[in-house]
């Protein structure tokens, strides 16, 4: 097939079953924007970002229909509760800024209706179980406020959870761990194990009443970063009802830039203090010009070994778009319909790519809320602190 003809069809496909896209950190973006400052009218995403990677015209081009919106935050920022809040709210004031753009969207069913209005379906998710400052209370506000999915831990590991980027300490989850687990299955709220420890995810899958989402990971066999997923995880995803989101970090998707990074690392971790920083940022800059880059055909083969390993019915697809680096041809959320034109070359059908693009992460949400609505029958809310769990 010509390349056009398969971007055409892409554009086609993505106007059927727009992405849902499991996961976009511009809120943080936002916060940490030199001149906006976590102001969302500052901001302005009416206008195209150059320097960035997320705005609306280009979410628009992207045909982007739903976006998890990450409420990040990092491990060890101070005032973690509050942070949290403020990321949830910056998330909030993006919807209410550009209502003719976003539909805030708290169910599976918003997806649809979004798309029928011509609008993208605007998801909250919970980066950093930190912001629970070891109690349950937090987790329902959260909720309460519009959250539909927690990302327990980042890269450090929290008091109950371990992370996939840090020494194990709670074998995985803890009681407490397993505890915001359960609150979360009777909420209806999805439990995201995409930074969470490779043992971590088995505990997770052992114990979670629901699916679960693994909203921005790719493929340990094909790049050995320990935020992708393991065969025997992906395997178990069927029995779960879960799903992987193939995601575009370069560091994940990529074997030589992640062996590249890995032995950067590592240089720098041995450099005496003594080395004139000046001439290290020197080094640094002449070496990245030879430093190998991602692309997007490495990240399609990731997609391809996770419906291979996974099953079609639980794989989609989530960007991390950050305000950071981005695979060659992957730079911004106006390249989707390249990846599913990519898709297309490999041999899916449309059929295929809806289910990747949107209905299997819209499967797992609904059942997720089936779930939660049972459970809410049948239990009371768990409540209290980590020293409220003994063992934790
Ligand atoms: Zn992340």
């Amino acid at each position: 097939m010509l390349e056009s003809e398969t971007l055409e069809k892409a554009h086609a496909l993505l106007e059927r079953a727009p992405v849902f896209d499991g996961h976009n950190d511009l809120p943080y973006v936002i916060r940490a924007d030199k001149k906006a400052r976590g102001d969302v009218i500052a901001y302005d995403l009416t206008r195209v970002h150059e320097d960035g990677d997320t705005d609306i015209p280009r979410l628009r081009q992207g045909k982007v229909g739903a976006q998890f919106w990450a409420a990040f935050q990092p491990t060890n920022a101070p005032h973690p509760a509050r942070t949290a809040l403020e990321l949830i709210d910056t998330i909030l004031r993006i919807e209410a800024a550009h209502p003719d753009v976003f539909l805030p969207a708290r169910e599976a069913a918003d997806y649809e209706r979004a798309h029928l209005a011509g609008k993208i379906a605007s998801f909250i998710v919970v980066e950093g179980g930190v912001g629970l400052e070891n109690a349950l209370a937090p987790l329902r506000v959260w909720y309460a406020a519009g959250a539909r999915m927690l990302i327990p831990c980042h890269n450090e590991a929290l008091d109950w959870v371990d992370s996939a980027t840090d020494a194990p300490r709670n074998g995985g989850f803890n009681a407490f761990g397993r505890a915001v687990i359960g609150e979360c299955n009777r909420l209806g709220m999805i439990v995201d194990g995409a930074h969470v420890s490779h043992d971590g995810i088995r505990r997770l899958l052992d114990v979670s009443e629901a699916p679960i989402l693994l909203s921005h990971s790719n493929a340990y066999s094909l790049c050995d970063h320990p935020r992708n997923a393991p065969d025997d995880v992906l395997k178990r995803l069927k029995g779960n009802g879960g799903v992987v989101m193939g995601t575009f970090v370069p560091g994940f998707s990529s074997q030589p830039v992640r062996d590249w990074m890995k032995r950067r690392r590592d240089a720098w971790g041995k450099m005496p203090a003594s080395v004139d920083p000046a001439a290290l940022h020197a080094d640094a800059a002449a070496e990245k010009q030879h430093a190998p880059r991602a692309t997007l055909s490495d990240v399609v083969d990731h997609i391809v070994y996770l419906v291979e390993t996974a099953g079609l019915d639980h794989v989609g697809v989530g960007s991390d778009f950050f305000g950071g680096a981005q695979p060659l041809g992957l730079e911004n959320v106006g390249c989707f319909p390249a990846l599913f034109a990519e898709l297309f070359r490999r041999g899916f059908s449309e059929r295929d790519l809806e289910k990747i693009s949107a209905r299997n992460v819209l499967r797992v949400m609904r059942k997720v809320e089936e779930v939660g609505a049972e459970l809410r029958l049948a239990r009371e809310p768990a409540v209290g602190r980590i020293e409220d769990y003994p063992g934790a």
